[in-house]
């Protein structure tokens, strides 16, 4: 049998894993095991214990790992009767292990083959005397696991079988690479990414917050987080204006009718927010818009003259996250989507595919996210191993999928033909960035769709007078606002490109003398179109600059006597430091080029 090739390092990651049970079991002997497997960078376990295990006991857990790591331990792999391991855990009072056991005795064993699970045995590894429920693989020996590069994290509570209704037990969070220098690298990402969380960045750059009142997940923007927003969601609504998208509107709730025929309402299942009105009639709060707007072109008879059509809408759809899963602007509840739809024929897939690819090019390039070695393009396409996992007409997946890679190609993308990702209903172009500390982000997509049109029944009549189904194109630019902002304020640390600061500049009078010339000043940027403010506090000079510098706006402009008498501002740049004195129209003309 073919197996998939397991990466070594995540095997380590794993026996990792069993390690830390090891140790924890001796500091906790009645510890009821959950589940302990590898994550991005390592590995966790989820435990019970009568008394909680606290963030201090963390290095005594590493410690104990780390001396056990050093005996040189076997790991032995054997199979099992799945009743008598039953047994076995039952007696050691594993109340988590046996639970597994039974959902593998109802849903088939863990076991890698067919024949083995007919079996019903379970495999079982043993290292010492710690025995654990385990599909494997593992090292051979603790000695391959380098435990100078070994680092027990942190804790957090994770919820039994991610089920709000079950017991909350304690994931112990660990890290593991091959070298100490890729440990000390992690060790340095970290407190980077720290620097930059946005939760962090948010609230010192007042950008949105969170109330008790009105529930986890659901962030309230501020002012400047909402012009923020709004310079977002222009500037991509002007790049498609350009390419004849315009303008639709929905309401946020709809029948449960919608779904149904779509087929989303098994899809969202429980994360669906349902709402009850007066009458028996079921309404959800919409979780997607795209079966919204196929009622829109679905309301009147088309002609293949009237094709493409193009809509687009910024607006909020709402999904019940767990709350264990909630953080910050990253995962949320209420997800601004900037969305998109073009109906067009399959002969305008081309055109209409290169017209988003446009948009994104040039929405990227200034945020300078575009550059070289910053972004690849994934052309998702069909897993050929499993045709039968994709609807639609199999003629016009080829023909979609290799006009998909066409354009990846004369575009001259840095790009990747990835089998097996396709969406069930069209393959896609997915973008991908890597941002200033070296995560990558999926953020703009451009997906064809050959059955959600089939569904709804919609249909356009051809050069000969017959009916056919339009192909539906979703887009997305930034995709949720929230998750891009959260990626963009990592991104930059909160030091934003001019056209995007939601305060461009800020105008400091050296005393309160000069308050009205201040205030000319900002009267005359702000009827060039900037967002300017004054800032006349009593505070002094150089603590006025230090705020100005840690709410990153770009500008400060500095105004004295000598700055009134020659109509003058004297510059300050987020980034470049002290520019020199200049006239207002000189300044104004400089940051128009830098936005252009
Ligand atoms: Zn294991
Ligand atoms: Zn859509």
């Amino acid at each position: 049998m073919c197996r998939e090739k397991i990466n070594e390092i995540d095997v380590k990651r794993h026996s990792a894993a069993h390690i830390l049970a090891m140790a924890i079991l001796d500091l906790h002997p009645d510890a009821r095991l959950g589940i302990g497997p590898v994550i991005e960078d390592g590995f966790y376990y989820d435990v019970e214990t009568d008394s909680p295990i606290t963030e201090d006991e963390l290095k005594k857990i590493e410690k104990k790992m780390k001396k056990l790591i050093s005996q040189n331990i076997d790991f032995e792999k054997s199979e099992m009767n799945i009743d008598e391991a039953r047994e076995k855990f039952e007696k050691a009072g594993q109340k988590y292990k046996v639970e597994i056991i039974d959902d593998l005795a109802n849903e088939g064993t863990q076991s890698l083959t067919n024949d083995v699970s007919e079996k019903k045995t379970v495999l079982i590894y043993k290292s010492k005397d710690f025995e654990d429920l385990c599909r494997g693989p593992h090292v051979k020996n603790s000695k391959e696991i380098n435990a100078k590069a070994l680092k027990i994290t942190r804790l957090a509570g994770a919820y039994w079988k991610s089920d709000e209704n079950r017991k909350q037990l304690t994931r112990v969070y660990g890290v593991l690479f091959d070298t100490k220098e890729e440990l000390d690298e992690y060790n340095k990402r970290l407190a980077e990414a720290k620097k930059r969380d946005h939760r962090k960045l948010g609230k010192e750059l007042d950008l949105f917050t969170f109330s008790d009142l009105v529930g986890p997940g659901l962030p309230l923007f501020t002012t400047k987080g909402t012009t923020l927003r709004d310079t977002i969601v222009d500037k991509i609504q002007t790049l498609q204006a350009k390419h004849g998208y315009e303008k639709v509107t929905i309401p946020h709730i709809t029948k449960k009718d919608l779904y149904e025929t779509s087929g989303h309402w098994d899809k969202f299942g429980d994360e669906l927010f349902k709402v009850k009105g007066q009458s028996d009639q079921e309404f959800v709060m919409k979780p997607m818009n795209c079966p919204h707007h196929t009622q829109i072109f679905a309301a009147k008879p088309h002609s293949y003259k009237e094709l493409p059509l193009r809509y687009m809408e910024t607006t909020m759809v709402y999904r019940d996250e767990q709350a264990g899963e909630l953080l910050g602007l990253s995962r949320v509840r209420s997800i601004s989507q900037d969305d998109g739809h073009v109906f067009c024929t399959p002969g305008q897939i081309e055109q209409e595919v290169q017209n988003i690819v446009s948009v994104i090019r040039e929405f990227y390039t200034s945020l300078n996210m575009f550059d070289e070695g910053k972004c690849w393009v994934s052309v998702s396409v069909r897993d050929s191993k499993t045709p039968d996992k994709y609807l639609g007409d199999p003629k016009n997946w080829d023909k979609a999928e290799a006009i998909l890679e066409e354009i990846a190609k004369k575009e001259g993308f840095d790009y990747k033909k990835v089998e097996g990702e396709a969406a069930f209903y069209g393959p896609k172009l997915d973008f991908m960035f890597t941002d200033a500390i070296g995560r990558e982000w999926q953020l703009a997509t451009a997906q064809l769709d050959f059955v959600m049109p089939e569904r709804f029944g919609l249909e356009y009549t051809d050069e000969n007078g017959n009916k056919q189904t339009p192909v539906m194109i979703h887009r997305a630019i930034a995709g949720s606002l929230e998750r891009f902002l959260s990626v963009i304020i990592e991104h930059f640390a909160g030091a934003f490109p001019l056209w995007l600061s939601p305060v461009q500049a800020v105008v400091i009078p050296v005393s309160d003398k000069f308050n009205d010339y201040g205030q000319s000043v900002v009267e005359r940027l702000q009827s060039e179109g900037f967002r300017v403010e004054l800032d006349d506090d009593s505070e002094t000079l150089g603590k006025r600059i230090r705020i100005a510098q840690k709410s990153k706006i770009p500008y400060m402009l500095v105004v004295g006597e000598k700055e009134v008498a020659d109509n003058t501002v004297a510059v300050r740049s987020r980034d470049n430091g002290d520019e020199g004195i200049i006239r207002v129209d000189d300044f104004i003309k400089k940051i128009k080029k830098e936005i252009s």
